[in-house]
């Protein structure tokens, strides 16, 4: 009979430790994708763009059109969103504003933003440099029931010096060797992470978009956008179909920068009239302007972080994303930098 007992308590005795253990099990997947225009996200494929044979192949105009007609149809699952309970915004073409706050409108100081939540106006290039400032990944990495479970994945070899990962210790493309790995390989992996259950937090960087864009393949950056789509509704539904993810779980989806918007070729580029200025040779098209717009960006999110709110009246800002992170999981932004931007009005408040 004691033995039972003993069985039993021991038995017991996980359950008992689970059920007063502090609730906060939340977990984060947070997805870029380099360069998408909002355009194509909310209006889908751009009728002067696929008809312009400099941008689309003629033999691919038709299959196009046919099969992506608005933005819903490129990318049905970010669009499935709102009527779950999650949010899709940026339309501006619907009043809704959401942009960048640094002055540059390209990757780097773009990635900076999302990852610290403020702009740094010494950050000027895409340079390897090893980023000073510290992301809410390394601070997360170094909280209680963070560390070692933050990880990052992405097929740009700059993230891993925006991820300061030697400082941070915030492993990105560890598995991946170093290589400068195909978007493929890239998706596979965060997925392999997903099944070990081991990160909390999961960062996937995803960069076809942009590199299929500044080459002027307007219909390989349309595919990329639709893969990208189907590759995030291939990962909810693992997290959804998985206990150790399902409905802890806050999935942001966004973008560090947008792309011109002047009709022409202005959509191969970004970046600010400044940018331009710093680094002229930086550009296929010389325009003193810059690329207006492209500093026009959009998010999605899901889960359990996300809540219905009101729509503010000003523009959202891409400095307000990392404060949202961490409410989503269940951390108090203002320890990691008081000075950060807010967040979003949907991940605050029940
Ligand atoms: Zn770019």
């Amino acid at each position: 009979m004691r033995a039972f007992l003993m069985a039993l308590l021991v038995l017991l005795a996980p359950a008992l430790a689970r059920a007063e253990a502090p609730a906060n099990d939340q977990r984060l997947i947070l997805v870029t994708m380099d360069g998408t225009r909002w355009q194509e996200v909310f209006r889908g494929p751009d009728a002067a763009l696929l008809a312009d044979k400099r941008f689309t192949h003629p033999d691919m105009k038709d299959a196009i059109e046919k099969s992506w007609k608005r933005g819903a149809d490129l990318m049905p699952f970010l669009h499935s969103l709102p009527a779950r309970g999650g949010v899709l915004t940026g339309n501006r073409d619907a009043g809704q504003c959401m942009a960048v706050t640094n002055a540059m409108w390209f990757s780097y100081p773009g990635y900076n933003e999302i990852f610290t939540g403020r702009a740094d106006p010494a950050i000027t290039s895409n340079d390897k440099i090893p980023n000073r400032n510290t992301t809410f990944f390394e601070w997360l990495n170094r909280r209680p029931g963070f560390a070692g479970q933050v990880r990052g994945y992405g097929n740009w070899d700059v993230f891993p010096f925006i991820i300061n990962d030697k400082r941070s210790g915030v492993p990105v493309n560890a598995e991946l060797g170093g290589a400068y790995p195909t978007e493929t390989s890239v998706m596979r992996r965060a997925m392999d992470a997903l099944r070990e259950k081991g990160p909390r937090v999961l960062y996937i960087g995803l960069g076809d978009t942009d590199e299929f864009a500044h080459m002027g393949h307007y219909e390989h950056y349309l595919e990329a956008i639709n893969r990208d789509d189907d590759f995030i509704a291939e990962l909810w539904r693992m997290v959804e179909a998985d206990p150790a993810w399902r409905g802890k779980t806050t999935l942001i989806v966004t973008t560090d920068h947008g792309r011109g918007a002047a009709p022409g070729a202005a959509w191969t580029e970004h970046g600010s009239a400044e940018s331009v200025r710093l680094d002229p040779a930086g550009f296929t098209i010389a325009d003193p302007a810059g690329f207006p717009g492209s500093d026009q960006i959009w998010l999605a999110a899901i889960g359990p972080g996300v809540h219905a709110a009101a729509p503010g009246s000003g523009c959202l800002t891409q400095s307000q994303i990392a404060a949202s992170a961490l409410t989503a999981l269940g951390e108090d932004w203002r320890a990691f930098d008081a000075g950060a931007g807010a967040p979003l009005p949907f991940f605050v408040g029940r």
